[in-house]
């Protein structure tokens, strides 16, 4: 989702998939997240279909092909491809200059609106889909494989197949679009047909199958750029000028589209790319860096005893193929939310207002109210949203937390905190002298208050005896429930007279509370008395367990000599 630009990744059951309407097939999301499932559809069985179907078919690569294949020698491309069972092998060459020409001669033209290069299907697809006033604006060429296919359907017999070979996943959608008719029987990637190769069985070449040993002079390039624009229409143009847009990348592209339906640009020629051209495209040789597949073209291209002989010379000799399309608009259509509808989705993550959303892009929109849209239309979830997901968190952590250190009941702390702390302050004891007294209290009569006035309002007193210690208690001292009607209080830096007088104060206070509970509808005052058991560090006992043994005898002790006491530990 971060990083589709067309935004076109929903997420659904908790995984990702591709919103075909808003799919470029720019094919990012299977470089960028291959391994969380995002693959490119196979299509290697309808070109094996095609192969054993008894027809001749074509295996037209696209130029970029020696790089596509790398490592393997040029010298056994043609033969290796051909023993698939292909008849015979071209490459998009031909078709590259016929498609060259067109844009020379739609450039003559002067005036009218920006020609938009259309032979990449990522752009064209995303001004189909985006900006769909601009579709008229798209060159209304076909693509050089198309060309290329017509001239082969022209030239071959007549039953001919045509399958490309393609740099990027975009063509095997594209192919099949019928403004295009038809020329094409199938596509694959250069990925595709190297998993073919691979997978031959005998491999490629050892079958003994008839092929074509003849090398042809292979013609130069003359017309076309490898990766850019017609070489003639450049030369004519002042590249520094505002005439000429050069744009690579879906990003930069849609910023130049919405500046020129603006009318804040106005190009008269948009070259428009989504990489930096075929030889950069996603199936061309994933592991090579874009120079690296430069150089291993130039190397082939520029390579010692090959005979070449003129594109131009030789397209006088070929048939003439027709290289006009048209193109139509494919906008996306998706439920636009009201302003109202955002409002509430906003809140929904925790944003009151507008004023308040980051747009900090994580989730892979630019702006929270466009993700709040996404979410509307079911394209993403707040789960995508990394603030508010951190907060969460946050917040999860901090009642995890809470519920691992406090009794729920009470909000005092639990049996647990007490032990680890009751130890920290002991060891203090033992090793610095530091003292430490200790108070065990339990409710008087306790059972009483639950079987008269029922449980809640045992509930009940059980907290307002809590919120009492709390509030009466040093920020230092330490209360926590022990267990049922039963406190122990850790009192640090205390010793036996101070925290006798400590829990003679806290008997008071709690006998002078005034609690109502209610009682079949009535309400009751309930009179709340505690005994409190003391026992102080190095007067009564050395270890932890020792004083809240010593602690719990005087607790014993003064439920024994008539409860609503304190006791002092002997000794
Ligand atoms: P004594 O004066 O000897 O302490 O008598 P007592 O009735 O208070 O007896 P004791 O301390 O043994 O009784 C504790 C009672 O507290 C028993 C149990 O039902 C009740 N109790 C324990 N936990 C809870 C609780 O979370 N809520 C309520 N309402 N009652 C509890
Ligand atoms: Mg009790």
């Amino acid at each position: 989702m971060r990083y589709c630009p067309a935004n076109a990744i929903r997420i659904a059951d908790g995984a990702t998939e591709v919103i075909e309407e808003k799919c470029v097939a720019c094919g990012l999301c299977v470089s960028e997240c291959g391994n969380c499932g995002h693959s490119v559809r196979d299509d290697t069985g309808r070109v094996r279909a095609l192969l054993s179907s008894g027809r001749p078919v074509v295996c037209v690569l696209a130029t970029e092909f020696v790089a596509a294949l790398h490592p393997m020698p040029t010298s056994e491309i043609e033969n290796t491809v051909e023993a698939l069972g292909f008849y015979a092998i071209e490459s998009t060459l031909l078709g590259e200059e016929l498609v060259a020409m067109a844009y020379e001669r739609l450039h003559s033209r002067e005036g009218g609106l920006p020609v938009l290069r259309s032979t990449c299907p990522v752009t064209s697809g995303w001004v189909r889909r985006f900006h769909p006033k601009l579709t008229q604006a798209l060159a209304p060429i076909v693509p050089p494989y198309v060309a290329q296919a017509r001239l082969i359907k022209a030239l071959y017999p007549a039953d001919v197949a045509v399958v490309y070979v393609s740099p990027c996943y975009a063509r095997k959608d594209e192919f099949a679009d019928p403004e295009l008719g038809g020329a094409v029987d199938a596509v694959i990637d250069f990925i595709e047909l190297k998993r073919m190769l691979a997978a031959a069985n005998p491999p490629p070449g050892a079958n003994g199958m008839q092929v074509c040993g003849v090398r042809r002079p292979s013609p130069i390039k003359e017309l076309s750029l490898t990766d850019g624009y017609p070489r003639a229409t450049l030369e004519s143009r002042n590249l520094t000028s505002a005439d000429v847009a050069v744009v690579r990348g879906l990003r930069a592209l849609d910023r130049l589209l919405t500046a020129i339906e603006a009318g804040e640009a106005a190009p008269a020629i948009v070259d428009m790319l989504n990489c930096e051209g075929c030889i950069d495209g996603p199936a061309v040789n994933p592991g090579l860096s874009v120079f690296a597949k430069r150089n291993i073209d130039a190397a082939e291209r520029e390579g010692r005893g090959r005979s070449t002989v003129s594109s131009r010379a030789l397209l006088r000799y070929l048939p003439a193929v027709e290289v006009v399309r048209a193109h139509s608009a494919d906008p996306v259509h998706l439920p636009e939310p009201s302003e109202e509808q955002i409002d509430v989705i906003l809140a929904e993550g925790e944003f009151e207002s507008r004023e308040m959303t980051p747009d900090c892009g994580a989730c892979g929109y630019e702006t929270c109210v466009e993700h709040a849209v996404a979410i509307f239309q079911g394209n993403s979830t707040w789960d995508m949203c990394f603030p508010l997901q951190r907060r969460l968190l946050i917040r999860h952590a901090k009642a995890l937390e809470e519920s691992a250190t406090l009794d729920p009941l009470t909000a005092l702390w639990n049996r647990r905190v007490f032990a680890e702390r009751l130890e920290d302050e002991m060891a203090r004891h033992s090793r610095y002298g530091h003292k430490v007294s200790l108070m065990m209290m339990d409710i008087d009569a306790f059972k009483e208050v639950n079987d008269r006035l029922g449980h809640l309002a045992g509930d009940r007193v059980l907290s307002a005896v809590s919120e009492l210690l709390r509030q009466s208690l040093r920020t230092t001292d330490i209360a926590s429930r022990y267990g049922g009607d039963e406190f122990a209080l850790i009192l640090p830096s205390v010793g036996k007279t101070e925290a006798f007088a400590a829990a003679e104060k806290l008997r008071t206070l709690i006998e002078a509370l005034s609690l109502l509970v209610q009682r079949d509808g009535q309400e009751e005052s309930v009179a709340v008395r505690v005994s409190i058991g003391v026992a102080s560090a190095g007067v009564h006992a050395s270890d932890p367990i020792g004083l809240i043994e010593a602690a719990d005898r005087a607790l014993y002790e003064a439920k024994a000599a008539g409860r609503n006491q304190v006791r002092l530990a002997a000794g």
